[in-house]
Protein backbone atom coordinates (compact mmCIF):
# COMPACT_ATOMS: atom_id res chain seq x y z
CA UNK A 1 0.00 0.00 0.00
CA UNK A 2 1.20 3.34 -0.66
CA UNK A 3 1.97 6.11 2.12
CA UNK A 4 0.35 9.50 0.68
CA UNK A 5 1.38 12.53 3.08
CA UNK A 6 -1.72 13.95 4.25
CA UNK A 7 -2.82 17.61 3.00
CA UNK A 8 -4.90 19.91 4.86
CA UNK A 9 -6.32 23.23 2.63
CA UNK A 10 -7.86 25.61 3.98
CA UNK A 11 -10.90 27.94 2.08
CA UNK A 12 -10.84 31.43 3.26
CA UNK A 13 -13.78 32.10 0.55
CA UNK A 14 -14.89 35.99 0.09
CA UNK A 15 -14.06 36.55 3.88
CA UNK A 16 -10.91 38.43 5.48
CA UNK A 17 -9.23 41.46 5.49
CA UNK A 18 -5.75 43.06 6.39
CA UNK A 19 -6.18 42.65 9.93
CA UNK A 20 -7.81 39.42 10.37
CA UNK A 21 -5.76 37.93 7.59
CA UNK A 22 -2.26 38.61 9.44
CA UNK A 23 -3.60 37.15 12.78
CA UNK A 24 -4.73 33.81 11.49
CA UNK A 25 -1.67 33.37 9.34
CA UNK A 26 -0.04 34.38 12.64
CA UNK A 27 -1.89 32.12 14.47
CA UNK A 28 -1.15 29.28 11.94
CA UNK A 29 2.39 29.85 11.51
CA UNK A 30 3.44 29.82 15.63
CA UNK A 31 2.10 26.44 15.43
CA UNK A 32 4.40 24.79 13.12
CA UNK A 33 6.25 22.54 12.68
CA UNK A 34 3.59 20.42 11.15
CA UNK A 35 3.58 16.78 10.06
CA UNK A 36 1.01 17.11 7.46
CA UNK A 37 1.14 19.53 4.56
CA UNK A 38 -0.82 22.77 4.59
CA UNK A 39 -2.22 25.54 2.47
CA UNK A 40 -4.72 28.08 2.28
CA UNK A 41 -6.28 29.34 -0.22
CA UNK A 42 -6.85 32.94 -0.10
CA UNK A 43 -9.01 35.69 -2.19
CA UNK A 44 -7.10 37.38 -5.07
CA UNK A 45 -6.76 40.80 -3.19
CA UNK A 46 -4.31 38.96 -0.67
CA UNK A 47 -2.23 36.57 -2.27
CA UNK A 48 0.62 38.61 -2.07
CA UNK A 49 0.58 39.38 0.97
CA UNK A 50 0.33 36.04 2.22
CA UNK A 51 2.88 35.34 -0.47
CA UNK A 52 4.78 37.05 2.37
CA UNK A 53 3.82 35.81 5.31
CA UNK A 54 3.85 32.10 4.70
CA UNK A 55 7.59 32.69 2.41
CA UNK A 56 9.71 29.84 3.90
CA UNK A 57 7.08 28.77 5.98
CA UNK A 58 6.76 25.25 4.89
CA UNK A 59 2.84 26.47 4.71
CA UNK A 60 2.15 26.65 0.79
CA UNK A 61 -0.78 29.27 -0.38
CA UNK A 62 -3.06 29.17 -3.21
CA UNK A 63 -5.76 30.49 -5.29
CA UNK A 64 -9.48 29.94 -5.17
CA UNK A 65 -9.93 29.72 -8.56
CA UNK A 66 -8.26 30.58 -12.08
CA UNK A 67 -8.73 31.54 -15.44
CA UNK A 68 -9.18 29.12 -18.35
CA UNK A 69 -7.40 31.22 -20.41
CA UNK A 70 -3.97 32.52 -20.71
CA UNK A 71 -4.43 36.26 -21.52
CA UNK A 72 -6.74 38.70 -23.29
CA UNK A 73 -10.30 39.99 -23.17
CA UNK A 74 -11.64 38.56 -20.04
CA UNK A 75 -12.84 41.21 -17.39
CA UNK A 76 -12.65 40.33 -13.71
CA UNK A 77 -9.96 36.72 -14.53
CA UNK A 78 -6.93 35.93 -13.17
CA UNK A 79 -4.63 33.74 -15.29
CA UNK A 80 -2.66 31.01 -14.01
CA UNK A 81 0.67 33.13 -15.36
CA UNK A 82 -0.22 35.88 -12.72
CA UNK A 83 -0.57 33.39 -10.13
CA UNK A 84 2.87 31.58 -11.19
CA UNK A 85 4.61 35.20 -10.82
CA UNK A 86 3.87 35.17 -7.36
CA UNK A 87 4.52 31.46 -6.81
CA UNK A 88 1.30 30.10 -5.73
CA UNK A 89 1.10 26.18 -5.44
CA UNK A 90 -2.68 25.65 -6.10
CA UNK A 91 -5.50 26.61 -6.77
CA UNK A 92 -9.53 25.33 -6.07
CA UNK A 93 -11.05 24.98 -9.39
CA UNK A 94 -14.94 23.51 -9.82
CA UNK A 95 -15.58 24.57 -6.30
CA UNK A 96 -19.44 23.65 -5.76
CA UNK A 97 -20.02 27.28 -5.30
CA UNK A 98 -18.17 28.12 -8.92
CA UNK A 99 -20.15 25.48 -9.71
CA UNK A 100 -23.78 26.52 -8.64
CA UNK A 101 -23.50 30.25 -8.37
CA UNK A 102 -21.26 31.04 -11.53
CA UNK A 103 -22.13 28.69 -14.03
CA UNK A 104 -19.07 26.44 -14.32
CA UNK A 105 -19.79 23.26 -16.17
CA UNK A 106 -18.00 20.20 -16.40
CA UNK A 107 -15.35 21.01 -19.19
CA UNK A 108 -14.58 24.43 -17.80
CA UNK A 109 -13.65 23.19 -14.38
CA UNK A 110 -11.34 20.60 -16.41
CA UNK A 111 -10.34 23.64 -18.69
CA UNK A 112 -8.98 25.76 -15.42
CA UNK A 113 -7.71 22.48 -13.96
CA UNK A 114 -5.43 22.49 -17.45
CA UNK A 115 -4.43 25.93 -17.48
CA UNK A 116 -3.03 25.88 -13.68
CA UNK A 117 -1.19 22.83 -14.59
CA UNK A 118 0.39 24.19 -17.74
CA UNK A 119 2.21 26.88 -15.13
CA UNK A 120 3.08 24.76 -12.75
CA UNK A 121 -0.13 25.45 -10.26
CA UNK A 122 -1.30 21.67 -8.70
CA UNK A 123 -4.89 22.38 -9.03
CA UNK A 124 -7.19 21.13 -6.39
CA UNK A 125 -10.34 19.85 -8.51
CA UNK A 126 -14.13 19.96 -6.19
CA UNK A 127 -16.48 17.16 -7.03
CA UNK A 128 -19.27 16.49 -5.03
CA UNK A 129 -23.36 15.85 -5.77
CA UNK A 130 -26.41 17.41 -4.44
CA UNK A 131 -28.55 16.50 -1.18
CA UNK A 132 -31.46 15.79 -4.30
CA UNK A 133 -28.41 13.69 -6.25
CA UNK A 134 -27.64 11.92 -3.56
CA UNK A 135 -31.19 10.89 -2.50
CA UNK A 136 -31.74 9.82 -5.70
CA UNK A 137 -28.58 7.53 -5.86
CA UNK A 138 -27.02 9.30 -8.70
CA UNK A 139 -23.98 10.26 -6.38
CA UNK A 140 -21.55 7.81 -7.91
CA UNK A 141 -22.60 8.88 -11.51
CA UNK A 142 -22.40 12.64 -10.85
CA UNK A 143 -18.55 12.31 -9.49
CA UNK A 144 -17.93 9.88 -11.97
CA UNK A 145 -19.20 12.56 -14.83
CA UNK A 146 -17.60 15.49 -13.21
CA UNK A 147 -13.93 13.72 -13.03
CA UNK A 148 -14.50 12.18 -16.35
CA UNK A 149 -13.82 15.83 -17.88
CA UNK A 150 -11.07 16.81 -16.26
CA UNK A 151 -9.00 13.02 -17.38
CA UNK A 152 -10.41 13.40 -20.72
CA UNK A 153 -9.41 17.20 -20.74
CA UNK A 154 -5.69 16.58 -18.77
CA UNK A 155 -4.69 13.24 -20.25
CA UNK A 156 -1.11 11.98 -19.04
CA UNK A 157 -1.20 14.53 -16.82
CA UNK A 158 -4.24 13.57 -14.36
CA UNK A 159 -1.53 12.16 -11.74
CA UNK A 160 -0.76 15.53 -11.07
CA UNK A 161 -3.91 16.89 -9.90
CA UNK A 162 -5.16 16.88 -6.43
CA UNK A 163 -9.29 15.89 -6.49
CA UNK A 164 -11.05 17.00 -3.19
CA UNK A 165 -14.72 15.02 -3.02
CA UNK A 166 -17.18 17.98 -1.42
CA UNK A 167 -21.26 17.08 -1.02
CA UNK A 168 -22.58 19.97 -1.82
CA UNK A 169 -25.17 19.37 1.21
CA UNK A 170 -22.36 18.58 3.59
CA UNK A 171 -20.53 22.38 2.97
CA UNK A 172 -20.96 25.09 5.31
CA UNK A 173 -24.16 23.09 6.60
CA UNK A 174 -22.75 21.63 10.10
CA UNK A 175 -23.52 18.16 8.50
CA UNK A 176 -20.33 15.86 7.67
CA UNK A 177 -20.45 12.99 5.51
CA UNK A 178 -19.77 9.61 7.62
CA UNK A 179 -16.62 8.61 7.06
CA UNK A 180 -17.81 5.54 5.37
CA UNK A 181 -19.96 7.57 3.11
CA UNK A 182 -16.93 9.49 2.12
CA UNK A 183 -14.38 6.74 2.07
CA UNK A 184 -17.27 5.32 -0.44
CA UNK A 185 -16.95 8.02 -2.85
CA UNK A 186 -13.32 8.20 -2.26
CA UNK A 187 -12.95 4.63 -3.44
CA UNK A 188 -15.09 5.34 -6.57
CA UNK A 189 -12.91 8.46 -7.51
CA UNK A 190 -9.76 6.48 -6.76
CA UNK A 191 -10.59 3.48 -9.26
CA UNK A 192 -11.45 5.92 -11.97
CA UNK A 193 -7.95 7.42 -11.56
CA UNK A 194 -6.63 4.43 -11.80
CA UNK A 195 -8.07 3.41 -14.99
CA UNK A 196 -6.67 6.56 -16.14
CA UNK A 197 -3.37 6.88 -14.64
CA UNK A 198 -0.62 4.67 -13.17
CA UNK A 199 -0.18 7.07 -10.53
CA UNK A 200 -3.51 7.02 -8.90
CA UNK A 201 -1.86 5.06 -5.88
CA UNK A 202 -0.27 8.20 -4.96
CA UNK A 203 -2.68 11.01 -5.59
CA UNK A 204 -4.18 12.99 -2.98
CA UNK A 205 -7.98 12.43 -2.69
CA UNK A 206 -8.68 15.23 -0.19
CA UNK A 207 -12.83 15.44 1.74
CA UNK A 208 -14.54 18.62 2.13
CA UNK A 209 -17.55 19.64 4.19
CA UNK A 210 -18.02 20.95 7.68
CA UNK A 211 -14.62 19.32 8.58
CA UNK A 212 -13.80 20.53 12.03
CA UNK A 213 -11.63 19.34 15.37
CA UNK A 214 -13.78 16.91 16.05
CA UNK A 215 -14.26 14.92 12.94
CA UNK A 216 -11.50 15.31 11.12
CA UNK A 217 -9.48 12.66 12.39
CA UNK A 218 -11.89 9.43 11.94
CA UNK A 219 -12.40 11.52 8.43
CA UNK A 220 -8.86 10.84 7.79
CA UNK A 221 -8.32 7.53 8.88
CA UNK A 222 -10.06 6.08 5.93
CA UNK A 223 -7.82 4.08 3.45
CA UNK A 224 -8.51 6.57 0.44
CA UNK A 225 -8.69 10.69 2.34
CA UNK A 226 -5.64 11.69 1.96
CA UNK A 227 -6.71 15.21 4.14
CA UNK A 228 -9.30 17.81 4.22
CA UNK A 229 -10.52 21.17 1.92
CA UNK A 230 -11.54 22.74 5.03
CA UNK A 231 -14.10 25.92 4.57
CA UNK A 232 -15.57 27.76 8.28
CA UNK A 233 -13.12 26.07 10.22
CA UNK A 234 -9.79 27.21 8.27
CA UNK A 235 -10.71 31.06 9.10
CA UNK A 236 -9.81 30.36 13.01
CA UNK A 237 -6.29 29.65 13.56
CA UNK A 238 -6.98 27.17 16.78
CA UNK A 239 -9.23 25.15 14.42
CA UNK A 240 -7.46 24.99 11.51
CA UNK A 241 -4.58 24.32 13.53
CA UNK A 242 -6.09 20.90 15.38
CA UNK A 243 -7.20 19.99 12.06
CA UNK A 244 -4.03 19.36 10.57
CA UNK A 245 -2.97 17.98 13.81
CA UNK A 246 -5.43 15.39 13.44
CA UNK A 247 -4.37 14.52 9.67
CA UNK A 248 -0.64 13.33 11.46
C1 LIG B 1 -15.52 24.41 1.39
O1 LIG B 1 -15.87 25.54 1.22
O2 LIG B 1 -14.80 23.88 0.56
C2 LIG B 1 -15.97 23.72 2.60
C3 LIG B 1 -15.74 22.44 2.69
O3 LIG B 1 -16.62 24.48 3.55
P1 LIG B 1 -17.02 24.02 5.05
O4 LIG B 1 -15.80 23.35 5.65
O5 LIG B 1 -17.37 25.28 5.74
O6 LIG B 1 -18.15 23.07 4.91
Amino acid sequence: MTTRDKLIVGNWKMHGNHAANADLLQGILAARPFVAQAAVCVPFPYLSEAAVALANSGVNWGAQDVSAHEQGAYTGEVSAAMLHEFGCRYAIVGHSERRALHGESDQLVADKAKAALARGITPIVCVGETLAQRDAGETEAVVKRQLSAVIHTLAHCIGEIVVAYEPVWAIGTGRTATPEQAQAVHAVLRAQLAAASAHASSMKLLYGGSVKPDNAATLMSQPDIDGALVGGAALKAADFVAIIRAAA
